[in-house]
């Protein structure tokens, strides 16, 4: 963690060192603020499966391997693990094979990843008969392993792995393009912390990036990928054309947390620079962005590609209690950005931000629970 009021430009240090999502079990950390990313994922579970159901099966000698790219430290991961081995568990009975395959799951996130608490939170492995594939819910039946590394990149060896799965990941970044902190460039973000509101340049710069990005993605899982094996995609997404408009994804980053910036500017808590150097490398992108991509490198074929509404981001118990809505956009809004927030400009003046995002937000609280939707983009793709 970077020390208190360190002078760290984050934009430009290589954003792959130290991208994560809050680590820990406190109460702005991702494993308790991930339960909006669970129920999302849920409800598409009918997709998922059916994805699956596209897998071809292994001989059982070899082992069946599952990976889990982006699966950051909460139990979101290890339940949709389990959730594909044991469907697989389940194909591999219903064609009636006496023996099951042995499982592998790696889970594969960034190296600043808080794996230590992913680990702790993963059952015992326990056999992998079928009865106790089935049956087991304290007890995991495939052989479990980290992958540090970025996804844009080659993470396994070649024709190794037949399920890929990847949630409410790609809308992140590899970096924020060079340009957008460029202030003789017309794509400089200048008064803004996000690309949602702003110019049209960069917002397109957002857009290359994200774009070339995917196409590293796609390059280095068509050669690791088994011939017959499928991938599950879920990512933020928009359903305006327009890369200014951001959706969820917008109102999450560029409104109160947006102000917020703008209120520590404007205290003379730091300078308007400071706040310019400092940009969410996030992109929403529409179905259309994402289909270009994968159009252009050609290994796969789209089995589905589609847009569908997520849902909110905000899970609260009491939805009159605007203190609560409050708490829980800024909680929300810390728990992915937080870490990038305090390496830009510390500790004490992170906490300050957010304390400015949580009374923002509360003084609007009904408007953000209607407002604040997300829209996922969910793509199932099999080798061409
Ligand atoms: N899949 C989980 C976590 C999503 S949070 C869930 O469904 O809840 C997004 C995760 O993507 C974070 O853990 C982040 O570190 C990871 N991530 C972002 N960019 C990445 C990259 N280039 N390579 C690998 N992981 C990345």
């Amino acid at each position: 963690m970077a020390p208190v009021g360190d002078n760290v430009v984050v934009s430009k240090m290589k954003l792959e060192k130290m991208l994560s999502m809050k680590g820990g079990k406190g109460e702005a950390s991702y494993v308790n603020n991930s339960q909006a990313q669970a129920q999302h994922a849920r409800s598409m579970l009918h997709l998922l499966r059916e994805t699956l159901d596209g897998v071809k099966l292994n001989s059982t000698e070899v082992p069946f391997v599952v990976a889990d790219l982006g699966c950051s430290c909460g139990s979101n991961t290890i339940y949709m693990i389990d959730v594909i081995i044991k469907h697989m568990t389940k194909r591999y009975e219903a064609i009636g094979y006496e023996q099951l395959p042995e499982f592998s799951a790696f889970f594969s996130d960034l190296p600043s990843n808080d794996f230590n608490t992913l680990f702790q939170l993963l059952p015992p492995y326990g056999g992998g008969s079928m009865e106790e594939c089935l049956a087991s819910n304290s007890h995991r039946s495939y052989f479990a392993a980290g992958v540090p590394g970025s996804f844009y990149r080659r993470l396994f060896p070649a024709k190794s792995v037949n399920v890929f799965y990847s949630a409410f990941s790609l809308h992140w970044l590899s970096q924020v393009p060079d340009i957008v902190l460029d202030k003789r460039s017309t794509a400089y973000n200048k008064g803004r912390i996000f690309i949602h509101g702003a110019n049209e340049s960069t917002a397109n710069a957002y857009k290359k990036q994200f774009q070339s990005d995917l196409a590293g993605f796609l390059r280095s899982r068509s050669k690791e990928m088994k011939r017959g094996g499928s991938m599950f995609l879920v990512c933020l997404g928009r359903t305006s054309l327009d890369p200014t408009d951001q959706g969820g994804a917008g109102l999450l980053f560029g409104t109160h947390f947006q102000d917020a910036w703008d209120d520590l500017v404007q205290e003379g808590l730091i300078t308007s620079e400071k706040r310019d150097n400092f940009n969410i490398p996030v992109f929403a992108p529409s179905l259309y962005d994402f289909k270009e991509v994968v159009e252009a490198d050609g290994s796969f074929i789209i089995n589905k590609l589609d847009v569908f509404r997520g849902g909110s981001p905000l899970v609260v118990n009491q939805p009159d209690d605007e203190a609560e809505i409050g708490r829980a956009l800024a909680n929300s809004c810390r728990s992915v950005s937080g870490v990038l927030v305090d390496a830009h400009i510390g500790d004490q003046l992170s906490e300050e931000l957010f304390y400015r995002v949580e009374h923002r937000a509360s003084s609007q609280a009904k408007e953000l629970l209607e407002k604040l939707q997300f829209f996922h983009i969910v793509a199932s793709l099999s080798l061409a």
